[in-house]
């Protein structure tokens, strides 16, 4: 399959929001929280990298958010495309989905680590008001919250919503929460080990997070997560 570039937009310092539609396919189905397959050639060699989808099915389009690794192969490359051009993909991948049936679920991302639980939770939140869902977002700085409109909006919305940003490095005027995720899951699960705890973002966290949790006498199956590197 191709990709083509739509649109792209700078949602924070190093971060772009990108609107790709598929040319050759005439819908694009998928489960929100799977990713796709980006394929570039570069400096002569092929660089395949997975991205999630951070948007809800809608005909052949799909979006993404990418954070652009400096140093890194793909993503710069990604980071240098113009509206119109094409790259070759594949998908849609992965099993980073709601389970059936759906329970109560606290969601856990760092930095882009985000992009899926947007999917998911614009998805099921339009159809699910009886199962409670808790975001905790960590970033360093508030100017690096992504969507942090659009969660606010879900949480007005949506009573079984709650939306819980943290900040590492809050500037002085930040009122809300502090530190790393890890430290607020506590508060999220509180006694109740029959919820299901879905992780996204960098390995450190990830396996930080899924170390307290089986340490708190978690099952297995109920920590689901997706790890970016
Ligand atoms: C299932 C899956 C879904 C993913 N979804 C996304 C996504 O939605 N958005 C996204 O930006 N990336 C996502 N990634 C990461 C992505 O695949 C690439 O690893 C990333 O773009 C870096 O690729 P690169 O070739 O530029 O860097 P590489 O040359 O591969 O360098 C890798 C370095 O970049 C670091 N890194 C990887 N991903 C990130 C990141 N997101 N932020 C900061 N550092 C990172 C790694 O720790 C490693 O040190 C996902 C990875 C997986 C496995």
């Amino acid at each position: 399959m191709t990709a083509k570039l739509l649109e792209v937009r700078e949602i924070a310092p190093n971060v772009r929001h990108f609107l790709f539609q598929v040319e050759d396919a005439p819908a694009f189905a998928y489960v929100p929280g799977q990713f796709v397959s980006f394929t570039a050639e570069i400096n002569g060699s092929p660089i395949t990298r997975a991205y999630s989808i951070v948007s809800t099915p809608s005909g052949r389009c799909f979006e993404l958010c990418l954070n652009c690794v400096v140093e890194g192969k793909l993503s710069p490359y990604l980071f240098s495309l113009k509206p119109g051009d094409e790259v070759p993909m594949t998908g849609p991948w992965g099993g980073f989905i709601f389970r059936q049936p759906v329970e109560d679920s606290v969601l856990v991302a760092t930095g882009t680590g985000i992009a899926p639980f947007r999917a998911m939770l614009k998805d099921i939140l339009q159809r699910d008001s009886s199962h409670q869902f808790t975001l905790i977002f960590g970033v360093r700085y508030e100017q690096t919250l992504l969507y942090r409109d659009e969660f606010e909006e879900l949480a007005r919305k949506h009573a079984n919503f709650r939306f819980w940003p943290t900040l590492s490095r809050p500037g002085p005027d930040w009122q809300g929460r502090r530190g790393h995720v890890q430290e607020h899951l506590p508060e999220a699960i509180g006694d109740r080990r029959d919820v299901n705890v879905f992780i996204c973002g960098l390995k450190a966290m990830v396996d930080d997070v899924r170390t307290r949790l089986k340490a708190q006498g978690f099952e297995r199956k109920r920590i689901i997560y997706e790890k970016y590197d």
